[in-house]
């Protein structure tokens, strides 16, 4: 079977070159690129306004390669999981969140995840495979197009962020990723600019340290979940091959160049991570650094046996983050997880 050319795998510019390459005229691709991310049509043959050279041309290409397997809502009102197929028969998640009337897509970068981490279902998994970069663009304009058919009934809404979250770690999957972002953030397409994208990455300290190289206009989080190496490790085995020490540098010098906020996630698990001593302990970690944290109260997965923290103690370790050392945190609300929607929850069973 020939490889499947995706017409989400492209630039742009890259689009423009093909139609160069076919001797047509590249004036066509502002058109073309409304259809696909502006009106987010599902097929070739629906691009009508177009000159039949072209769209005999875009027949030999796909729009997208994946298809709904399941969606399911949540009865909290704010969250769908879109359980979706690949070409090739593997599946992914990804998942819709409206806060505050603001839609955000929750994308995945891989099929699994290789980290490990042992409070995750993706982990829990293993990792299959790489997404392609337009794998990872399909996931973001599906979300975009089922709020753009729920607004000609409803309260008009659009994408407005997307969370690199998913299943994966975005940085072991770096250009594909990169490329997609490229796709995502163009401004006459969905237009989603540095601050309504956001890449979270266990650790991965290359991929940071690159990051930072070419500053790419993003919003980094980095997943911590603990203040020193032992801990750490126990939690992200990962850890074991990029220390805390080298994360903490690859950070500094990450916001030193960027000039950007890292958000640093933290897992609350009760009786591990959550006591006053290991609020105090991030906060003289992150002391000086440009930072946020993100607190997470546990979700369930099959494979951990661990209880969340109570939102009491929670708000107890924020106090002490703000008042002894000034830095501002957030306590994630708990959404989707009758559906295992929420964070760290994704795997492809059909629930
Ligand atoms: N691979 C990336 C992004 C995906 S996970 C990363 O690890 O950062 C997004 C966030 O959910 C991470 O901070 C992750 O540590 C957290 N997470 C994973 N499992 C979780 C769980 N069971 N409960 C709460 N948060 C979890
Ligand atoms: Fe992978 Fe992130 Fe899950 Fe760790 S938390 S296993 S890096 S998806």
């Amino acid at each position: 079977m020939a490889p499947l050319i995706d017409l989400y795998d492209h630039t742009r510019e890259q689009l423009r070159d093909r139609l160069e390459q076919w001797e047509l005229n590249p004036v066509h691709v502002a058109r073309l690129w409304n259809y696909l991310y502006v009106e987010h049509v599902t097929s070739t043959e629906a691009m009508t306004a177009l000159p039949s050279k072209l769209r005999a041309r875009l027949n030999e290409m796909v729009v997208g390669t994946l298809s709904t397997a399941l969606e399911t809502d949540s009865t909290d009102g704010f969250t769908r999981k879109y359980l979706l197929s690949l070409h090739d028969g593997q599946r992914i998640e990804t998942v819709l969140m409206r806060y505050a009337g603001r839609v955000t897509a929750c994308v995945s970068s891989q099929v699994g995840c290789a980290m490990g981490c042992v409070f995750c279902a993706t982990g829990q998994m293993g990792y299959t495979r790489q997404l392609t970069a337009g794998e990872i663009v399909a996931q973001a304009v599906h979300v975009a197009r089922a709020v753009q058919h729920a607004a000609r009934s409803g309260p008009s809404a659009r994408l407005r962020n997307v969370v690199l979250m998913g299943m994966g770690e975005p940085l072991h999957n770096y250009d594909a990723v990169m490329h997609a972002i490229d796709i995502l953030r163009d401004n006459t397409g969905l237009s989603l600019g540095a601050d309504r994208i956001t890449l979270s990455t266990v650790g991965v300290v290359p991929g940071i340290v690159r990051l930072a190289k070419e500053n790419r206009a993003l919003r980094l989080a980095v997943s911590l979940h603990a203040a020193t190496q032992a801990e750490r490790a126990a939690l992200v085995p990962v850890a074991r091959k990029w220390p805390l020490d080298e994360l903490m540098a690859a950070c500094r010098t990450y916001s030193e160049t960027t000039g950007r906020r890292i958000f640093y996630e933290w897992t609350l698990i009760e009786g591990q991570n959550d006591s006053p001593s290991h609020a105090r302990a991030v906060g003289e970690l992150l002391r000086g650094l440009n930072a946020q944290v993100n607190l997470i109260p546990l979700n369930p997965t099959a494979g951990y046996a661990g209880t969340p923290t109570h939102h009491a103690a929670a708000r107890a370790f924020q106090l002490i983050l703000a008042e002894e050392f000034k830095l501002p945190s957030t306590v994630r609300q708990r959404r989707g997880i009758d559906i295992a929607a929420g964070c760290g929850q994704l795997a492809v069973s059909a629930r």
